[in-house]
């Protein structure tokens, strides 16, 4: 096989998608899998449509996930450089002049308000589909000057041949064809001089050597108009695939303008989901490995990476799914590194400076195997920063007769050597004292001394909670 080279080729208009991320994973998963190549291309010829800072956020992000570009803008290889599309307009134009040259391009001197005119007529008269009619296909060369002197702005378009059908092998679908009597002579380069997508994608791809084109299923329909400039130039034609929809529970289309998912990586990022999490999450929309193992390293999805195990059904975007992985990974973390991991997030929701730095480490390692993800410690452990709510279920709780007998006699029982040891045998001996147990003795305690009804190990929390506190608490119940 040709060395494997596949391309993740974002248009930088905005932060990183769940989407795109996920094209750019599989792209980077076939590339490893065959030991080839994973290449960064900027495609920016949509000027209007780029932002300020689109392609550092989206290569950031990507680093930050673990899809690390061979090849990018930042790390170029001279015999393929450069890597952004506005950057290599002179390359298009030596091409474009190629086709003219051949009589498959031409110039279009039609005006944009011509071309609505004409294709409203279609429409009127009943065509399910619009086209140019080639009015500029054979313009004689008066008429041209004409236009010229004029100061007519011209578009180039392809003279898409006719009666040709364009089948490929779609890596996730199969067989699919079209034929080119449905496809209008198309701009190639616009009246401002810059390629449209369709032209520059295939001249790169081609230049770059790309051996696999894989994707989102909106480009589709695409890829006759990429084969046919293949063919054009009698180029190889590389491997494509087309990745299914991404769909929200609902199972409608996950939409930028859906608020009800968070949608950007960056946002996963902050609230606290960790990148290999987001990895394995992601290589799991749309393909699926043998057996039902879930949780997968990056380097055993490069392993695992089968094409024909690749989803033609839409992938649902599971959010729970998503958090339930995050909170596995972060069960891994050595104390250490969970300190060092979710030790930010606390700090944004609470003054962890104004507090003994033993505590705080105490604080944030009970909540460790409870957290699914970071900025969820900023609730977790608000009760040890500001008094909490009493819902109506602990009013319930603190109203048992039994409440008010084990926080007595806890409160007794209280040790001064503040210690979760001593804590457990004051516990120890209310137990005995009260002849409790389960919910009276546990909830009535938990919800007396803490003030609330959940919460990690109990001696603990009490423990962190600090002497003071439990006792005029306790001190309030029971004296009320
Ligand atoms: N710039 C295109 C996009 O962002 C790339 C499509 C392709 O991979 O060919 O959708």
């Amino acid at each position: 096989m040709e060395r494997v080279r596949v391309r993740y080729a974002p248009s930088p208009t905005g932060f990183l998608h769940i989407g795109n991320a996920r094209t750019a994973l599989f792209d980077y998963l076939i590339a490893k899998h065959y030991g080839g190549d994973f290449v960064l291309r900027i495609e920016d010829t949509d000027v209007e449509r780029n932002v300020e800072g689109g392609e550092a956020s989206q290569t950031y992000f990507l680093n930050w996930l673990g899809i690390e570009a061979d090849e990018s803008p930042d790390k170029p290889n001279p015999k393929y450089a450069p890597y952004r599309q506005m950057e290599r307009l002179d390359i298009y134009r030596e091409y474009t002049e190629k086709l003219l040259e051949s009589g498959h391009a031409y110039k279009c001197y039609c005006t944009s308000e011509e071309l609505e005119e004409d294709y409203n007529r279609q429409k009127e008269a009943g065509y399910a589909s619009t086209r140019y009619n080639q009015k500029c296909l054979h313009l004689d060369a008066a008429t041209k000057a004409a236009y010229e002197a004029e100061g007519r702005q011209h578009s180039i378009r392809l003279h898409v041949p006719e009666d040709q059908t364009y089948t490929f092998d779609d890596m996730v679908r199969g067989e699919i064809t079209f034929e080119s009597k449905d496809i209008g002579d198309w701009v190639i380069v616009k009246s401002n001089g810059i390629p449209t997508y369709n032209f520059a994608v295939v001249i790169d791809d081609h230049l770059m050597e790309i051996s696999h084109v894989f994707r989102g299923e909106e480009h589709i329909s695409n890829t006759p108009k990429q084969m046919m400039i293949f063919e054009m130039f009698n180029w190889e034609i590389p491997r494509y695939g087309h990745m299914t929809l991404i769909v929200n529970e609902s199972g409608k289309k996950l939409s930028k303008r859906d608020n009800s998912v968070m949608q950007f990586i960056s946002q996963y990022k902050d609230q606290g989901y960790l990148p290999e999490a987001m990895f394995n999450f992601m290589a799991l929309l749309g393909w699926s490995p043998k057996g039902e193992k879930e949780l997968f390293t990056k380097e055993e999805l490069i392993a695992e990476f089968d094409e024909s195990r690749l989803s033609k059904a839409p992938s649902m975007f599971d959010v729970t799914k998503l958090t339930w992985m995050n909170h596995q990974y972060l069960k891994e973390k050595s104390d250490a590194e969970w300190l060092e991991f979710v030790r930010p997030y606390a700090a944004a929701s609470h003054d962890l400076a104004s507090k003994d730095e033993a505590w705080v480490e105490k604080l944030l390692l009970l909540y460790k195997d409870q957290t699914q993800y970071g900025s969820e410690i900023g609730s977790l452990i608000d009760s040890f920063f500001n008094e909490p709510v009493i819902t109506e279920a602990e009013e319930e709780v603190l109203a048992w007769e039994t409440t008010k007998t084990v926080a007595a006699s806890f409160l007794k029982n209280l040790p001064e050597a503040w210690s979760v040891e001593a804590l457990k045998e004051a516990f120890n001996a209310t137990k005995k004292e009260t002849e409790l147990k389960g919910k009276p003795l546990f909830m009535g305690l938990r919800v007396s001394a803490t003030h609330q009804s959940h919460g990690p190990d109990l001696m603990s929390a009490l423990y962190l909670t600090g002497y003071d506190v439990v006792k005029k608490r306790l001190e309030t119940y029971v004296n009320a």
